[in-house]
């Protein structure tokens, strides 16, 4: 998973638009309206960069595991053996080991499904988001 697909899958999670967030952050220098919705595109496709700062005024609009997306940046710089363990992330809502999501049938932090290697016990029998 590249970082940017880490901040989309915990953004989509958090029940956001990329307009939602737009409102929410403050960029320094200042971006209008559109312009923040065109950047926070291109972090989460991985081409604007992820300075500390820019990480920092993420973290306030929505949560995520600053580990893990500080792992995921050092496995796409160095590659899969820079970080080992590599981290274990949902590939359906990002959530993590550091960052787990409510389980609604079970009302409890979710667990690792013994059904699929990668998916949490409380995204069971969701699809595969799109990638939009
Ligand atoms: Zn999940
Ligand atoms: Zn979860």
């Amino acid at each position: 998973m590249t970082p940017g697909t880490y901040l989309q899958k915990r953004r989509i999670a958090a029940d956001l638009s990329i307009m939602d967030v737009a409102a929410m952050v403050h960029t320094n220098p200042r971006l209008g309206g559109i312009d923040k919705v065109a950047w926070i595109d291109r972090i989460e496709k991985d081409i604007a960069a992820l300075s500390p700062d820019v990480i920092a005024t993420l973290a306030d609009a929505f949560r995520f595991s600053r580990t893990i997306l500080l792992q995921l940046i050092t496995i796409r710089s160095f590659g899969p053996d820079a970080v080992d363990p590599e981290p274990r992330i949902c590939i359906i809502c990002g959530c993590s080991q550091n960052d787990a999501c409510v389980d609604p049938a079970a009302d409890t932090g979710c667990a690792w499904s013994d059904r699929c290697a990668d998916l949490c016990t409380a995204c069971i029998g969701k699809d595969l988001p799109h990638a939009a």
